[in-house]
């Protein structure tokens, strides 16, 4: 099962306190309650006091109000995605939950969604659609992760190179501060510069600042075209040149995605068939490297990009599929959703990494990788979004192996290393959380964490959210996973 550990401190007096205050109804303490609201899709579990599910505005001022009297830790949660574990309650105390807060409504004229924080992000799109509109962040949890989650977290996803990340995303949000009083930081507005800018301060800061309660997001208007090729590659350097190139272009296509050649083993390993034929491939029976691209936009313009991705296609690729028939174009996405999991046919645990780098190392990055893999004897499969350096490094090993574990965590620490000397980031889209809270140093000088720490303590002052996160180093290697099933691992 892993370990649940129990609440770091306890607080009785307050928890009964917050439960006289807003009832058995708002204020849960069952086990069960409690057990789900204490991990995240890191999977380490750690046990909070009471989960809070608010009916009212109210009552999370009420709750934080409380927190601070008693010096209870308070966390917020969304919907639990998060890969760091920064919605996890390591020092116990409460859980603010809001996943039930999920109301989304558009206005069209505006191209604008107000929306509140628990709102599934894929369900924006589902009311957006209909008006030809929008909201262009995709994390691939977009079916399972809240839009709060994604403010928090600044969440970017596939098309961030084209689109944008959520920041670019938001004119508005409103929210409690950790002491407990209400703020509205900019407006529904297409503009809005009046004093300093807090919405950018929370947007990214993984509920150390404040919770959102209500959020003011843009809508950007829905391509009315797309085209999808997949391409096949004898290595994984020529793969990442013909990135390049691409970018070089012009085109500026909505997704570029890379799989290297452990990644697309790893598929067909587990779909027992490989991506590409024999036939396609001209005999050859090795794995290839591949590039899943899309372009979209206004059908006139799509085909003159469709022009330029086909004849760099044929200058680049070893194979390549470019359907015209939306239902087959679906089908080459098979590969990209299906990774992910497909990588445990490499190792019974992963590491998985959101690093970035800037386009000129992205070679460099991918050989250290590999460097890795042979020293180490563990697979390092990468993937990630070409268009915007952001490549999802895996370290596999087995966690009941010590020696696995041993050269997973010396492994990691070498690539966040090697990626902080190629000039690049320790975290491009997934955040610090516990995760990274290591590596922390090795991204920031002690001035820049020291005013982060400042910013903190002057909104915080006592330190009562979402403690643990992000600057206390947190050793993951003391801790085992807890084996659940969570909706996202069927896909
Ligand atoms: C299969 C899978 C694929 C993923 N793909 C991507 C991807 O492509 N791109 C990407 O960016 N991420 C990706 N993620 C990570 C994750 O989905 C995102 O970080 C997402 O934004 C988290 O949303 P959530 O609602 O689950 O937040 P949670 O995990 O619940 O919380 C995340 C953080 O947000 C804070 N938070 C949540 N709600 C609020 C609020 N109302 N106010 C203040 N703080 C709040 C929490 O305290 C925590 O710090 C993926 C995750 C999975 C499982």
């Amino acid at each position: 099962m892993g370990d649940v550990s129990p609440p770091a401190q306890t607080h009785p007096a307050a928890t009964q306190a917050l439960l006289a205050k807003l009832g058995p109804q708002v204020v849960l303490t069952d086990e069960a309650a409690c057990f789900a609201a204490s991990f995240d899709n890191m999977r380490l579990s750690f046990m909070p006091e009471a989960v809070v599910r608010p009916a009212t505005e109210e009552d999370i001022g009420v709750t934080l109000k409380l927190a601070n009297d008693h010096r209870v830790p308070v966390t917020v949660r969304g919907r639990g995605t998060g890969t760091t574990g920064a919605c996890a309650p390591i020092k116990g105390g409460w859980v603010i939950h809001l996943d039930h807060w999920d109301k989304i409504e558009i206005d069209p004229v505006s191209a604008m969604a107000t929306v509140q924080p628990g709102a599934i992000t894929a369900h924006i799109n589902d009311l957006a659609a209909p008006h030809g509109l929008f909201f262009p962040p995709d994390p691939s949890s977009v079916k399972h992760c809240s839009i709060g989650g994604n403010i928090a977290t600044n969440a970017g996803g596939l098309r961030a190179a084209k689109y944008g990340v959520v920041r670019d995303h938001v004119y508005a949000l409103e929210g409690f501060l950790p002491t407990g009083e209400k703020v509205r930081w900019a407006a529904p507005l297409r503009k809005f510069v009046s004093g300093l800018n807090l919405r950018d301060l929370w947007i990214g800061s993984e509920g150390t600042l404040g919770v959102i309660t209500k959020a003011t997001i843009k809508l950007s208007v829905l391509p009315a075209a797309r085209r999808t090729f997949l391409l096949a590659f004898r290595t994984d350097e020529a793969a990442l040149e013909a990135a390049i190139d691409l970018i070089s272009q012009r085109v500026n296509p909505s997704v570029l995605e890379f799989l290297d050649i452990q990644t697309v083993a790893a598929t067909e390993k587990r779909r027992g068939q490989r991506v590409f034929t024999d036939a396609e491939l001209s005999g050859s029976a090795e794995t290839h490297a591949a590039l899943l691209v899309e372009i979209d936009g206004h059908p006139a313009v799509l085909a003159d990009d469709a022009a330029k991705v086909l004849a760099w296609a044929k200058r680049h690729a070893v194979a390549f599929r470019a359907p015209e028939d939306p239902t087959e174009a679906e089908a080459l996405w098979e590969l990209r959703r299906t990774c992910s999991q497909a990588m445990f046919a490499l190792g019974d645990a992963k590491l998985n990494e959101d690093v970035v780098v800037p386009i000129r190392s992205y070679v460099a990055l991918l050989r250290f990788t590999r460097e890795i893999r042979d020293r180490f004897g563990l697979a390092t499969p990468t993937f990630g979004h070409a268009a915007d350096g952001n490549f999802h490094v895996h370290i596999m090993y087995d966690r009941f192996n010590p020696e696995h574990c041993r050269k997973a965590e010396q492994a990691i620490r070498e690539v966040m290393e090697k990626v902080v000397e190629l000039g690049g980031a320790i975290t491009g889209e997934h955040g610090i959380g516990l995760a990274k809270s290591p590596f922390l140093t090795l991204q920031h000088t002690p001035a820049e964490i020291g005013a982060m720490l400042a910013i903190k303590k002057a909104l915080d002052p006592n330190g009562i959210l979402a403690p643990g996160q992000i600057f206390e180093p947190f050793n993951v290697w003391e801790h085992r996973p807890i084996k659940v099933t969570l909706p996202w691992d069927k896909h």
